[in-house]
């Protein structure tokens, strides 16, 4: 842990408290995280950072490849933390904002497939964007009840 700090560091992230404490709440999510979500979860634990502060940390923890940014459709940015965990995609409910991790195993196998083809054409991807949208579990009952 030590050693993962002092390379934060290196990038300008330093091991504050509050760097701790975003770290811990993207940890114990299932799914990525708005900054508004974050604020609210550090709100809890007594921080009160403002979103200037907060979205800087992130963008820097997502520089040094600590933390995935992702964007979608609605135009907010979500967050989550990716030691030991590779790049991958989501799934975002348009109804609520119910936000969840799709498993590793399925994105890495996906990717690479797509990659192959390309690269096979002789393209290169540099940039890359998918992440799903939908009504989740909740909301899609709610929506059939109420028919
Ligand atoms: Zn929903
Ligand atoms: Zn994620």
């Amino acid at each position: 842990m030590r050693e993962f700090y002092k390379q934060l560091r290196d990038r300008g992230v330093y091991a504050t408290s509050i760097l701790k404490a975003i770290l811990r709440t993207l940890k114990s999510s299932k799914g990525p995280l708005s900054i508004n979500e974050i604020r609210f979860e550090l709100g809890k634990k007594n921080f009160q950072p403002n979103k200037t502060t907060l979205y800087r940390q992130l963008t820097k923890l997502a520089e040094a490849e600590v933390v995935q940014e992702s964007l979608f459709t609605d135009e907010i940015r979500r967050y989550c933390l990716l030691l030991g965990r590779k790049p991958h995609h989501h799934f975002v409910c348009q109804e609520c904002g119910y936000a969840e991790h799709l498993p590793e195993e399925i994105c890495n196998s996906f990717e690479h497939q797509i990659a192959r083809h390309l690269a096979g054409k002789g393209n290169e991807v540099t940039v890359q964007t998918i992440e799903f949208e939908g009504l989740c579990q909740k909301c899609k009952h709610k929506l059939t009840d109420s028919l």
